[in-house]
């Protein structure tokens, strides 16, 4: 028997971000299977009643709120007190949270001064055996795990886009307010403002269905002999936008930024997929120019359905890494692609 707190911060509109209906779906689901459980959410952010409201039809049993203006950025120290006295009032044994920058950097601190134990990155939470257990993934997504702990409470901080969000109803939620007051050696930190890339210039989008990923085939001397840079970035810029797809790279394409020589401008080592880059989950995935080597496609792990476009019919990707594999000149393709997308309208 467990009470199972969702805690979660609220959006600068005082909204609820995707990530978090998905940890209250996987809390939803592991209420229904733990018999005698209950059920309760935390909330911390600057007004936190319309993000309640908008969740008001879950059978959550009760609402906690921490509110205010030093509860609206993202500081290590308020937040960690935030949560703190939100899991006291509650009595949690389970927490669970969305894995966001903000909460993944407070909440193993908390479970230690809570004397409980976190664990990270969990892709799943089960009670259908009548024992909570989580599922991890190891070794860059090669093994997966299952773990249970006797420790409480037990903070499971859940990775965004490893769980359907809930569709839980609005309502009216009637939030019990929890009183923090912060010495003034929590303050210290100020967040001034958030440098980000403009709309437009943003290539990496996790909701996206597609994720669309470049090779340094995409760089390297064409049947002519030449290389014909601006041309590939005409071309995948071009599908990113009408396609809004995700953008991804192989590691090769992004190194040769660092080593000088000429590659597409809007990539950095944050768009590299596999074992030393991310893994990030799409419905589908379109590598082009890409070679399918193991360290590569070893970031593919949670994509469903992966086509590759490769002059090289023996490429990894022939190999088994892929679904469909259309060995062909991806220049030639992906203006054929963009031509029908454009006609799409
Ligand atoms: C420890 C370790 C970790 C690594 N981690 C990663 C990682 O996280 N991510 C990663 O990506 N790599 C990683 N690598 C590197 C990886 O092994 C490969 O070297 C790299 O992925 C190759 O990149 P590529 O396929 O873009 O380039 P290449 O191997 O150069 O392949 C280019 C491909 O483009 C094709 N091509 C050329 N022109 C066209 C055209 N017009 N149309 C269609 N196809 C065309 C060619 O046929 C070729 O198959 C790692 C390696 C090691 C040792």
């Amino acid at each position: 028997m467990e009470t199972i707190l969702v805690l979660t911060t609220t959006e600068s509109d005082g909204s609820l971000a995707k990530s978090a209906r998905e940890a209250l779906h996987a809390a939803k689901s592991l209420c229904d299977t733990l018999a005698g459980s209950t059920f309760v959410i935390g909330l911390i952010g600057e007004t936190v009643q319309a993000a309640a409201d908008s969740i008001a039809a879950c059978p959550a049993t009760k609402y906690y709120g921490v509110t205010g203006a030093d509860f609206s950025q993202s500081r290590y120290a308020s937040d960690a007190a935030a949560a703190e006295a939100i899991c006291k009032a509650a009595q949690a044994t389970v927490v669970i949270a969305p894995g966001t920058s903000r909460l993944s950097r407070v909440l193993p601190g908390v479970a230690q001064r809570l004397g409980g134990r976190a664990d990270t990155h969990v892709t799943g939470v089960d009670g259908s055996s009548g024992v909570l257990s989580i599922s991890r993934w190891y070794y860059r997504q090669r093994m997966e795990a299952q773990t249970q702990r006797t420790q409480r409470p037990w903070v499971i901080v859940v990775d965004p886009g490893s769980q359907t969000p809930c569709e839980c109803g609005s309502g009216t939620a009637s939030v019990e307010i929890v009183p923090v007051t912060l010495p003034e050696s929590s303050k210290r930190t100020t967040v001034l403002g958030i440098r980000e890339p403009a709309a437009d210039a943003q290539t990496i989008r996790p909701d996206a269905k597609l994720l669309f990923v470049t090779g340094a085939g995409w760089t390297k001397k064409q049947a002519d002999g030449q290389t014909h840079v601006p041309d590939a970035e005409k071309l995948i810029l071009g599908f990113l936008k009408t396609a809004r797809a995700s953008l991804g790279s192989s590691k090769s394409l992004v190194d040769l930024g660092g080593e000088g020589q000429a590659v597409l401008s809007f990539l950095t080592h944050l768009n590299q997929i596999g074992q030393t880059g991310s893994t990030p989950r799409h419905q589908k995935g379109l590598s082009t120019c890409c070679h399918g080597e193991e360290p590569h496609t070893v970031g593919w792990r949670f994509i469903n359905e992966r086509r590759a476009i490769s002059l090289d019919p023996n490429c990894g990707w022939a190999r088994g890494k892929a679904d469909v594999l259309y060995v062909a000149d991806a220049f030639a393709v992906m203006t054929r692609v963009n031509d029908l997308l454009a006609a799409k309208g």
